[in-house]
């Protein structure tokens, strides 16, 4: 594998050119996790591209981190799927939570299913269970290598392969190597070295499927011909053309 990004290289816009600049995924893992180490991370829900990553980031016998964010409310499925990854590629996932003091207090106020009484309650959860426990990961990484897709939704079409973002006033540097791929391609990566796929990315036997794993109630399979995002809080943005739904992971943070 070619070595593409100086070792003293920082993090700046020099840096999101050179990577932009190159073309294999598998080069872009290589050349950030040798040059950054556990300072760069694979953050993942355990959908397809995520494993894609996991997968080439293997291959390159090179020691990498992998995260994803445990919000205490995943599918147990995926809680599975997990191990069964762990076991695969000998690696140990490490499983982000939200404090425990922060979820007693807000569900102690709002109760469990606060996410149902409106748009703010459904963020104030996302911020307790995601985007906080993303922030603590943030501060441990210089890398965070995601596997958003344009073709995921509208709203991620213009999904740059590599972008700084404003951390705690620093620059991290988001990557998404598979940006450019489309999900047919990556169904065949998937199928072509038997990378291990979640159960519930499967359609069921009216088709149904899940197109992004998320929690428990909130997140729900969709039917062909739905915008991917609409199996996300069913009970909001109803509206059949809303293709826009996120938990505010993937704004700047
Ligand atoms: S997806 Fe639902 S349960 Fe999960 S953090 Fe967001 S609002 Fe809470």
């Amino acid at each position: 594998m070619t070595e593409l990004v100086h070792p003293r290289t920082s993090i700046n816009e020099d840096l999101c050119y050179q990577i932009n600049s190159i073309v294999d995924p598998k080069e872009i893992l290589f050349n950030l996790f040798k040059r950054f180490e556990e300072r760069a991370a694979i953050v993942t829900s355990g959908q397809l591209s995520g494993m894609v990553l996991i997968h080439l980031a293997h291959e390159n016998n090179l020691p990498f981190r992998v995260c994803t964010l445990d919000t205490l409310r995943i599918f147990s499925e995926t809680y599975d799927f997990f191990e069964q990854v762990e076991a695969r590629y000998d690696i140990q996932i490490e499983r982000i939570k939200p404090d425990p003091e922060e979820v007693d207090q807000m569900v102690s106020k709002h109760g469990e299913h606060l996410f149902f009484d409106g748009k703010d309650k459904q963020n104030y959860c996302c911020e307790i269970r995601k985007v906080r426990p993303m922030q603590r990961l943030l501060d441990t990484l210089d890398v965070w290598f995601s596997g958003l897709r344009r073709d995921q939704s509208e709203h991620r079409g213009l999904t740059p392969k590599s972008e700084l973002v404003n951390h705690a006033g620093r620059s991290v540097l988001k990557v998404n190597p598979l940006a450019h791929w489309t999900e047919e391609q990556v169904w065949q990566f998937v199928s072509q070295y038997d990378v291990p796929v979640n159960p519930l990315l499967k359609p069921d036997k009216h088709g149904a499927y899940f197109e992004s794993l998320g929690c428990v109630i909130c997140t729900t399979r969709i039917l062909p011909g739905e915008p991917k995002r609409a199996g996300r809080w069913r009970w909001q943005n109803a509206a059949a053309s809303d293709n826009n739904k996120e938990c505010g992971l993937h704004f700047a943070i």
